[in-house]
């Protein structure tokens, strides 16, 4: 059986579901984004169903740049990430997992969710468009790290000014962007500067 066709049964995962309900009931709304939290709030407390938990990261340096990937199922960029897989403990060390499968960049996220939204699109062998609530991460490091193209899901990984974003871009991208150069993300970068740290 391939890794794909595995997929969904690692997803419905009581465990890793039932966490994500209570990361996000626990977590602060950031400014902005109440209606896709919502959304993602009422998947993961109703069924389950066919529903796909993923983890993204969004790596920011302190010079005011991020991370990207383009992948080439969409051919946009957009954040680093992926579907839970068996063994992954939480959402966040899901990110972090998916980021060094991706980057070979061994980063620590930081726990506190950035964004939770909701999307419906094809994936995998199902016969119809799934849902897929995907809860967003924010990690650091100081200043653009080299990253290798691990992965052969994605055509691009660049380091880009906030001021300067490609194109085209995953939507919403702009916004997280915009959110994790915020009042919370400045203060986390005065107050430590070595990449990693929680
Ligand atoms: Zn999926």
């Amino acid at each position: 059986m391939s890794a794909e066709a595995r997929r969904p049964k690692t997803l419905r995962a009581n465990e890793q579901w039932r966490l994500a309900r209570t990361l996000l009931e626990s977590s602060a709304v950031p400014e902005g984004r109440e209606t896709t939290w919502r959304a993602a709030r009422e998947v993961l407390e109703s069924e389950r169903g066919d529903a796909h938990l993923v983890a993204s990261v969004l790596v920011v340096d302190l010079g005011g740049r991020v991370l990207l990937a383009r992948h080439r199922r969409y051919l946009r960029w957009g954040l680093l990430g992926g579907h839970l897989e068996r063994g992954d403990v939480d959402l966040s060390a899901a990110a972090e997992r998916e980021l060094f499968d991706e980057s070979r960049l061994p980063v620590t996220v930081h726990r506190t969710p950035l964004d939770a939204n909701l999307s419906t699109y094809q994936c995998g062998t199902a016969a119809a468009p799934v849902r897929h609530v995907d809860v967003c991460f924010v990690a650091r490091v100081k200043a653009p790290t080299p990253t290798t193209h691990a992965n052969s899901e994605l055509t691009g990984l660049e380091w880009f000014d906030v001021g300067r974003l490609p194109t085209p871009l995953v939507s919403d991208i702009a916004e997280l962007v915009e959110l994790a150069g915020g009042s919370a993300w400045r203060h986390t970068a005065q107050t430590s500067n070595a990449a990693g740290e929680r």
